[in-house]
């Protein structure tokens, strides 16, 4: 016997049990994307590496250890994205989109990808909604896309997340920080190898490390607070004060870091206070340098992700449904071999010009096994074709559910169109 090929460690199918619960995800965060102001953007599954050692930073965990690198059959050295902005960053630039208007909102739903420890709501592949602002400074687009995020979480009806935010200031302010910590790290103990060796090129990082050498070691570290200029306190202070009018809850965390280099001033991450396990289901924040850094002009920008996996696994969690959509309005079986043509027309018509989901049988079944298959499918009414039915002219459409009947004139010259009308409007009859 040949032997199976299984899907690769750490990537998962979306199986159709399921993909109705992404779409509803979806469609919540392409309409509410929509009412923001945001339009979607795509870009592709594979950059040039450079792009994210350059973007995302070439000491962070996720370039250093997580991604999928490798050279394609021209010897360049391609990554697969494992993560959104960088290469929103690079076609805002490449296109030259900030030539609009601006600012610039852009959303995107898409998959990444990060060689990581497998585990739940942790994947190889995985997606996330996110979203970018190009062009404003103010911190009342900071509060715009936290309040984003949060309509997005209340409308899904999710509860027990917890906002926390934080300042991590601007190349000034991390300049002053990184002399205080890279002093600080230099007799605070033993830092795990990697660590010791990123101390003096971005000692950042370190208060990131999960190793629980660098964890101790960061213990009494100081924090960005200490060292943050007039500009970047105010800019935090206004945007606490807009979420404090919005009524949104949040908590300062001054060791809050994101794993990622780009990021400049505001910071945020909500996390799921009831999971012990992988709890942050969105991050994001401010990379005012970042367009500029990568051959741009300078653009203030600020983004933030929602992974959708967890999003998912914290719906489940909360027993938030999500109604299945009706599969099947009607099937249409056939009495005999000689009705199976006409099933097939009025399928057809029913479904292009009514936009109505019928099925019917293609697999030579009896009506018996047709008649379970639509039980199967859930489907909520029957009308089977048969002699009776061709001769009199009358079909009956059958509700599944209360089996209450419903008599329409089908065929009265062998017209499909009009017969599909008799059905469509019995169908909104019920
Ligand atoms: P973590 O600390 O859990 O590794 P992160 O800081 O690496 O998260 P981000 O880079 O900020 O995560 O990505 C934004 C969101 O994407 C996260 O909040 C999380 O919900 C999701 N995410 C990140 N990595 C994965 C993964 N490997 N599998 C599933 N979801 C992920
Ligand atoms: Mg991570």
């Amino acid at each position: 016997m040949r032997s199976i090929i299984k899907a690769q460690r750490g990537v998962r199918d979306i199986l159709p049990k399921d993909s109705y619960k992404w779409r509803f995800i979806e469609d919540v965060a392409r309409n509410l994307s929509a009412s923001f102001g945001f339009k979607e953007i795509r870009t592709p599954v594979f950059e040039s590496t450079e792009l994210f050692e350059r973007s995302v930073g070439d000491e962070t965990d996720v370039v250093q250890k997580e991604m999928y690198t490798f050279l394609d059959k021209g010897k360049r050295s391609i990554t697969l994205r494992p993560e959104g902005t960088a290469g929103v960053v690079r076609s805002v630039i490449e296109n030259s989109v900030f030539g609009g208007a601006l600012p610039l909102k852009l959303f995107y739903i898409n998959s990444f990808y990060r060689y990581e420890k497998p585990q739940a709501g942790r994947y190889r592949e995985f997606y996330q909604f996110g979203a970018e602002v190009f062009g404003p400074e103010s911190p009342q687009a900071d509060a715009e896309v936290i309040l984003f995020i949060s309509s997005f979480f209340d409308e899904l009806g999710i509860k027990n997340l917890a906002l926390k935010i934080n300042s991590i200031g601007c190349t000034l302010c991390r300049e002053r920080y990184s002399v205080a910590l890279k002093g600080y790290f230099s007799t605070a103990g033993d830092l795990c190898e990697h660590c010791a060796q990123r101390l003096h090129r971005n000692p950042f990082r370190i208060l990131d490390c999960k190793d629980e050498k660098c964890r101790n070691a960061s213990r009494d570290a100081p924090v960005i607070t200490e060292f943050l200029c007039k500009e970047c306190v105010d800019h935090f202070d206004l945007l606490k004060s807009y979420l404090d009018s919005l009524k949104i809850s949040y908590i300062v965390d001054p060791r809050a870091v994101r794993g990622l280099d780009y990021y400049t001033k505001t910071v945020f991450e909500f996390v799921d206070t009831f999971s012990r396990g992988q709890n942050s289901v969105c991050g994001g924040g401010r990379y005012d340098n970042l367009t500029e850094q990568m051959g741009g002009p300078k653009l203030p920008a600020l983004g933030f992700a929602v992974g959708m996996e967890r999003l998912l696994l914290m719906m489940e969690q909360q027993n938030l449904e999500i109604q299945k959509p009706q599969d099947c309005d009607i099937y249409i079986a056939n009495a005999a071999e000689e009705f199976k043509l006409t099933t097939m027309k009025l399928s057809f018509i029913l479904r292009v010009f009514g936009k109505i989901n019928c099925e019917y049988d293609i697999s030579d079944k009896n009506l018996r096994s047709q008649v379970r298959h639509a039980d199967k499918l859930g489907a909520r009414f029957l009308l089977v074709i048969g002699q009776k039915e061709k001769d009199s002219g009358f079909g009956i459409v059958k509700n599944m559910k209360t089996k209450e009947t419903l008599k329409v004139p089908l065929f009265p010259d062998d017209d499909f169109l009009k017969a599909a009308r008799n059905i469509i409007l019995a169908h909104l009859a019920q």
